[in-house]
């Protein structure tokens, strides 16, 4: 690795100031920083490579973070307060979804009335402009607790990322009958394999459920978390918009 090649990586890298540090230490002048000559030939050497070129992935939630909350949305579109409840308000997951697929019943509501709303959906105003931005520099892979009959819909409108939900059960008459998991705690599973797979992980979340995987994560960002949850977990920053977003992941990737 030659000088002017280290000079380059300065100022393009964030980590470049570690890597600089790396290339200048030399046992056999001390007082004179000098480059390692075969910088890449070591254990250590390969490894920081690694690290520095990029081995972030980027896990995002996707309601609040990039869409609207489709309960919030059902609710309001269909006049049905009680589902305006979202893992915010019940950290349960499971209390929160049978309440939810009982009054989806009691009101008559089929799958197809709920995907005719999230039809009528937009991602919030800039999130497209920034998973765009995000996708140029790392992958994305977009980690939720929807399912695959709502989040297509609206992968659609996300030019296609990669999604990894849960799906439901519907009955012959077109009711959702009950929901499945693929795993328990399935974003912060799929955060582990991430890692177990030597990628380094920055996951972005706003709620209570997002709190395993950040947890989980190499870094955790929260974006306009509520007052509670900020409190709760202060060692995550909270971006207040994109622009906060894109700072903060910038010292990454
Ligand atoms: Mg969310």
């Amino acid at each position: 690795m030659s000088r002017p090649l280290a000079l380059i990586l300065f100022p393009a890298f964030p980590q470049s100031k570690k890597f600089l540090k790396y290339c200048c230490k030399d046992k056999r002048s001390p007082g004179r920083p000098r480059l390692r000559p075969a910088f890449g030939g070591t254990t250590a050497g390969k490894d920081f490579l690694v690290e520095l070129f990029n081995m972030y992935i980027v896990c995002v939630d996707l309601e609040s973070i990039l869409t609207p909350e489709v309960w919030i949305n059902v609710a309001d579109r269909m006049k049905i307060k009680e589902l305006r409840l979202t893992t915010r308000d019940v950290p349960d997951y499971d209390v929160l979804m049978k309440r939810r697929l009982k009054i989806l019943k009691s009101h008559n509501v089929k799958l197809k009335d709920v995907q005719k709303i999230i039809e009528k959906m937009e991602p919030l105003k800039g999130a497209l402009a920034f998973l765009n931005w995000l996708r140029k520099r790392c992958q994305v892979i977009v980690l939720s607790d929807t399912f695959t009959e709502f989040g297509n819909i609206l992968m659609r409108k996300l030019g296609y990322p990669t999604l990894f939900c849960n799906y439901l059960e519907v009955d012959k008459s077109g009711f959702i009958k009950n929901y499945r998991l693929r795993k328990r705690e399935g974003k912060m599973k799929a955060i582990e394999a991430l890692r177990s797979l030597g990628f380094k992980v920055i996951a972005i979340g706003d709620s209570y459920n997002d709190i395993t995987m950040l947890k989980g994560a190499d870094v955790g960002f929260l974006f306009k978390a509520s007052d509670k949850v900020r409190k709760e977990f202060p060692r995550f920053p909270d971006a207040q918009s994109y622009g906060e977003l894109k700072s903060l992941l910038e010292k990454y990737i």
